[in-house]
């Protein structure tokens, strides 16, 4: 029988009380499992800043490492009684952290760390993470032992900081490595280079790794334990009692986590669609039974009565405006801004464009990058370059959206009848989502007038 995947994150081991959850839920599913586990709540953030100071503060390697045994060395406290026990799987993290120490020192008397090192320290949140929740199952008498991605075979396709898991090369050993009768732990957020270098999978990459497990293994579901309720029909924090969304396809959720929705990794998507491994996700303090999730991604395609599922928004994107009267007529002007881009490596979320504007969607952390590396190309047709801060990008995401007339009339007339300009949009790239540019000051009532248009009469339960 094929095995479920388990993926708990830094927010499900906060307390004592998370870990009692915790424990509870890999009880219920009454069988083995594979848990991928992320850093505690906030460690990865630490290292990152460790790793900085480390390089001209000799004290940062011992201090981090401190701090590290204490917060798990507390937690155990609260938990477990036994002191011996205790003992022991502080010892299992003590050896992690003496090495986390020499990583650190090393880079106080270089000064420097290259890409492959900084991977190397920041899975350690990771590696850390499993070796505690391992010794806790254990105490727990659930038979359980830690597979560091290493031990298993994970192989990536070698990008520091932002790795690719390689399936080709990695399910084979992967799926032999996590057959048996016990639950493994692994930690995520991190795979190998080929040649047997920490590759890390991006920021938030845990959901991905647990994904590429469930893939390896052809698990039955990949089901993703967090502290909210699912996906939403916004925002809770704008909008007041947003719809449950009960089912979403993979490119449902991988547009709406793409474009703000937090509860998923937007890569999560991608290993599974193809097998159809089903995402199901579950609130740890809601109801711990593993047969609720509330929200399941699978590619089962539902058209609600409003048609829009969600309305999402992200504040992460600006615009590189190209403009000029011939930007339109002239072959090649493309090829050489996005030549240019990956040069930088810059990643495009999105390229709009008329006769004579071209506009590229860009992160907003990269956009001076940006302008400076296409500012330094011959476009001679181009006669201003312009970046454009402070705009939100809201997508309406839901299958129908391109199949029903009025929705995209739908969304600018509630955003007129709020006076929001709409700066840009486009509809029909793909056929799940419309997508709407406001500045920023109008977000919060964009987001409210849209979900206001499409869930004023909310369907009866079932229907989402
Ligand atoms: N701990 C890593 C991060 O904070 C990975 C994860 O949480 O998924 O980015
Ligand atoms: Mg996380």
């Amino acid at each position: 029988m094929p095995k479920t995947v388990v993926k708990f994150g830094g927010s499900n081991l906060k307390c004592k009380e998370d870990i009692s959850r915790v424990i509870q839920v890999v009880k219920n599913y009454k069988q083995p499992v594979v848990i991928v586990v992320s850093a505690f709540f906030g460690v990865t953030n630490y290292l990152i800043e460790s790793l900085e100071k480390a390089r001209h503060d000799e004290q940062v390697a011992k201090k981090t490492t401190n701090y590290l045994f204490n917060l798990k060395k507390e937690t155990l406290e609260l938990h477990i009684q036994d002191s011996d026990v205790r003992n022991n799987i502080l010892s299992d993290i003590s050896i992690l952290l003496d090495e986390l120490e020499k990583y650190l020192h090393g880079i106080y008397l270089t000064g420097d760390a290259s890409p492959a090192l900084e991977d190397h320290v920041l899975a350690f949140g990771e590696r850390i993470s499993a070796v505690f929740l391992n010794g806790i199952l254990n105490n727990e008498g659930i038979d359980a032992k830690v597979a560091f991605p290493e031990e298993i075979g994970l192989i990536t396709d070698g990008e520091f900081g932002d790795a690719s898991v390689d399936f080709v090369k990695s399910i084979n050993k992967v799926r032999e490595a996590l057959t048996g009768e016990l639950v493994n732990v692994v930690p995520g957020f991190y795979g190998l280079s080929s040649d047997g270098k920490t590759t890390l999978l991006g920021r938030g990459g845990s959901d991905y790794s647990a994904a590429a497990i469930a893939r390896c293994i052809g698990a039955s579901s990949l089901d993703i334990w967090k502290d909210v309720n699912g996906f939403l029909s916004a925002d809770p924090g704008i909008v007041d009692n947003p719809v449950q969304i009960q089912k979403l396809t993979y490119d449902e959720a991988a547009e709406l986590a793409y474009f703000g929705a937090k509860i998923l990794h937007p890569r999560t998507v991608e290993p599974l669609c193809d097998p159809h491994i089903p995402i199901r996700i579950f609130n740890i303090y809601g109801v711990l039974n593993v047969q609720e999730p509330l929200t399941v991604v699978s590619a089962e395609k539902i058209v609600t009565k409003c048609i829009v599922k969600s309305v999402t928004y992200s504040d992460d994107f600006g615009i590189l405006k190209l403009k000029g009267s011939g930007v339109g007529a002239k072959p090649g002007i493309l090829a050489k801004v996005t030549t240019a881009l990956l040069m930088a490596g810059i990643n495009i979320s999105s390229v709009l464009t008329s006769q004579t504007s071209i506009n590229f969607l860009i992160s907003r952390k990269d956009l001076s990058t940006a302008y400076s590396v296409v500012s330094a190309i011959d476009l001679p047709v181009v006669g201003r370059l312009q970046v454009v801060e402070n705009i939100t990008v809201i997508a309406a995401v839901g299958n129908g959206i391109a199949e029903n007339f009025g929705i995209a009339a739908r969304i600018f007339s509630s955003l007129a009848k709020h006076e929001i300009n709409v700066l840009m949009s486009c509809s029909g790239a793909s056929l799940i989502v419309s997508y709407i540019l406001v500045g920023i000051n109008d977000r919060t009532q964009a987001v409210k007038a849209i979900h206001r248009e499409f869930f004023e009469t909310i369907p009866a339960a079932g229907e989402l």
